[in-house]
Parts: C-alpha cells; structure tokens; sequence
C-alpha cells in the first residue's frame, strides 16, 4: 500500500515551530517510503481562519522546501463532499437528527452535573429498533449526530505512545452537522482522512482526544483505519511551554533572525526524534533515516544553543553563492549596497567560518562596504601616540608591495621587529582602524580584501 501522509494546519496563526515538526515528519515519512505527502487547510472555522494564516503557512514550508504532492485542499471548498457523506451516513443509520433546543441541552447538562455526573448526551434522539422517538418540535433546526457505538471500545497502537484504548461508554454522539448544515471539525477531518487515502496520522498529542471519536466515524464509513502517531509537545529552553521567546514564534522569524533553513529544518527533526548519535543530517539522509519508531514519547525541549551551533555548521556548509545572495539582501536591508569589489563570495569564504548567525554576519562584514566608525573606547585603547610612528612606517611600506596577505603579514611583521613591539600592538590598531571593531579574523586577510588603496586611505584618515 502506498504511504499517504498529510500536513492539517488550522489557518489561524502562523506555521510555529510545533506544526513545522509535525509537517515535517509527515513530509520525511511519505518520502522515505516512496510516498505522497498532502496538504490539506483546515479552514472551517471562518471565524478564526485568514487569508494570512494561510499564506504564512505556504510561505513557511516553502522556506523550509516542504514539498507536497497533492494540495493545498481546502476543506471550504469541500462542503459539498461532506454534505453527501452526511446525507448518505442519515441514509444507512450511522447518523441521526437531534432535535434537542439549546435549553433543553443546559438543563440536561446541569442535572447531570448535580449528580456528579460527567455532562453528555443522553442519546434522546438517538433511533433504536422498538424505541419510540419524541415528537418533531415545529421550531427547531436539528443538528446530526453520529451514533456511536455504544459497547466494546476503541484501541489503536499509536505509534508514538503505544497502545491506547477507550471505552464507547466514554463516548457520547458527536455532533458532526451543526443546524445551520454545516458540518463539524472532527467529522471533516475523518471524511477527508478517509477519501484523501490517508495511512499514517501523524500530528500533535493535542488530538489524541479527538482519535477514538474519529476511528469510530472511519470505521462507520468502511474506511481503513489509518495508523496514528501523536507528537508530543514542545517545551520551551527553560521547560516551560513554549513561549514567543522561545519557538512560539512563526517560523519565518527565524528567517529574520538569521538563520539558514537547513539549520532549522535539522534542528526540527532532532527535536524529539533521533538516529543513534547523528546530531548533523542533511534534507536526504534525514528522509532516509526517518522513522516513527525513534520518537520519544516525552516532551521535546527547545534548545536556542544547539540551533546557533547547526546554524554555524550550515553557514560554513552551504554553497558560497546562495551565502552571498542571501548576505547580500541582509546588507541590503541595512542601506548597504556590496559592490563588485571587494568581492563579497571572498569575504565570506573567510568570515563564514566565525559566523553562527546570517544577520551577525552580515553586520560584521559591511566595514568592506561603508566606512566604519570605531568607538572612542577602541581607538583610545588601541590608537595611542606611542603606536603612531610605527603605523606610519608599516603604512609608507605598504604603498610598494604586492598586494597579498602574505607580502603584508611581513611588513607587519617587519614593524613588529624594529619597533621592538608584540604583533597585537600592531594588529589591533590596524582592525580598528580598517574595521571598526577590534575583532576581526586574521589582519593581512582582511587587509589583503579590502585592497590597498581603500586600507591606505583608512589608515591614513587615522594618522593624520
Ligand atoms: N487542523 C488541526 C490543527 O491544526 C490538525 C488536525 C489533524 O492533524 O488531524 O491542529
């Protein structure tokens, strides 16, 4: 059979860490089984449901290079399809009409709870063989229910949590068309699980409640119960759920915040799954290593420290060009226009290796770009008079070398030697004066890329 999974985000929000892990796994399962992966929009409840969700939902997995296969479906644009089902399940005897009033549900409700009894329906239209009904009040607008099984229980091995079980007795008829005709949350969900061929649930553990009532729908329809699998939670860094601080956020966010996807997407799939001690796994070995029998049943925690440390791994990783690209709108963003030289692809070959963060990055490097101003701090520190005399020297050799880091390394090295001083004496008033910061990789490197002229002129504007 083939695997047919399917992501079914509610568009009232955007795509948070949480739903991007559970599309994700659904994502890798359909492809490590050679099968579809489905995108179905759960949009029925209008009053909550945007236009804006939905992009951000699309742009999310874009972002993210979640590809699916059939979709986005929207479960709007499916009435119809429910409406038949709901006729053809009032037809067989699986569903029935209700013709209970709102009051008369509240005094049901509220005599029960004077009991001590859990509120449910009593079942009063439910149509039994030799069971007479009540008479059709002329006002009302009945909803339909579906008749539950009302022996036996229900049990699935969840492929996460192992095995569930829930008595029917548990169970009251589910309402799945209000009066109005519109059909119900749980029961498009069961319809479109069941047409769209799904056969492998994967969501989050907040839909394990709605599991029992659901398989009973599938199976009153003959459809083949999917396997399930619910994903835990996700905790926040401090064990907390997750707040906006930590992850609760969209994860197009963490594109503003600087970080690759790749990084992201990694991080993802090792929050609450693993394989043996791989930390580092790419797009294609993590769809051929995927499976739901390395799930951990417990909450996963949200770890900022160890997403920088993938970041940092996929910013040295990944191809120079799409780094640059990527940098260059950073830069943009800021004002900052890079021109052709100094080359941008060279600069991040060799600040990419420092780098954990895209937008760090890109602030760290646009001294190349635009003329730096050192802080008052740095240059009292660094630029004292007694380093003057040998700037100047260094600066009056430089003007006749070759220009490569190596030819610079020995004039500073040079300096160094006669002026009888420690190369930092040499090389942190260079940074700031070049740079701005007194942090920068290796000086004759980063000299060697701004080029002669522009390092002259700024060590010069120093001296002067
Ligand atoms: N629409 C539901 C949600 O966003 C998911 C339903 C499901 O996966 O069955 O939580």
């Amino acid at each position: 059979m083939t695997v047919r999974t399917r992501f079914a985000p509610s568009p009232t929000g955007f795509l948070h860490i949480g739903g991007a892990r559970t599309a994700l796994f659904s994502w890798a399962y359909a492809k490590k089984h050679g099968g579809k992966f489905i995108l179905r929009i759960e949009d029925t409840d209008v009053e909550r449901s945007t236009p804006a969700a939905v992009q951000a939902i699309l742009d999310g997995m874009a972002w993210l290079g979640l590809d699916y296969d059939e979709g986005p479906f929207y479960q709007m644009q499916r009435m119809d399809t429910y409406k038949k089902v709901l006729q053809s399940m009032l037809e067989n005897g699986t569903a029935y009409h209700c013709y209970c009033s709102k009051e008369e549900l509240e005094a049901l409700r509220e005599s029960q709870m004077q009991q001590g009894l859990k509120p449910r329906y009593d079942g009063r239209w439910r149509p039994e063989a030799g069971k007479a009904l009540p008479q059709v009040p002329p006002d009302i607008q009945a909803v339909i229910r579906f008749k539950n099984p009302q022996t036996g229980s229900v049990v699935w091995d969840d492929l996460v949590k192992g095995r569930i079980e829930i008595s029917n007795t548990e169970l009251d008829d589910l309402i799945i068309a209000r009066a109005d005709g519109t059909p119900t949350y749980n029961f498009c969900v069961v319809v479109d699980d069941f047409e769209m061929g799904i056969t492998q649930v994967i969501r989050g553990d907040d839909h394990v409640n709605n599991t029992p009532r659901q398989i009973n729908m599938l199976m009153a329809l003959g459809a083949t119960i999917p396997q399930y699998a619910h994903l835990s939670m996700i905790l926040g860094d401090d064990g907390q759920k997750l707040s906006k601080r930590h992850g609760a956020v969209s994860v197009m966010q963490y594109h503003a915040d600087g970080y690759l996807p790749e990084a992201v997407l990694n991080y993802l799939a090792r929050l609450g799954w693993s394989h043996g001690d791989a930390e580092i796994f790419n797009r294609q070995q993590f769809c051929a290593w995927f499976d739901l029998d390395h799930i951990t049943p417990s909450a996963a925690q949200f770890n900022s420290e160890k997403l920088n440390w993938l970041n940092a791994h996929y910013i040295k990783e990944i191809d120079i060009n799409l780094l640059a690209s990527d940098i260059t709108e950073r830069l943009q963003a800021n004002k900052i226009a890079p021109s052709a030289a100094p080359c941008l692809n060279n600069i991040l070959a060799l600040y990419r290796e420092r780098a954990n963060n895209l937008n760090q990055l890109a602030k760290d490097i646009a001294y190349f770009y635009v003329l730096p101003t050192a802080s008052a701090e740095d240059v009292g520190k660094h630029i004292t008079p007694e380093i003057i005399p040998a700037m100047q020297t260094l600066s009056e050799k430089l003007t006749s070398i070759d220009w490569t880091a190596e030819a610079i390394h020995r004039e500073i090295n040079a300096v160094v030697t006669q002026y009888a001083l420690k190369f930092p004496k040499v090389a942190m008033p260079l940074r700031v004066m070049l740079t701005g910061t007194a942090q920068s990789p290796s000086i004759d490197q980063v000299m060697a890329l701004l080029g002669q002229k522009e390092t002259l002129t700024r060590i010069q504007s120093h001296l002067a």
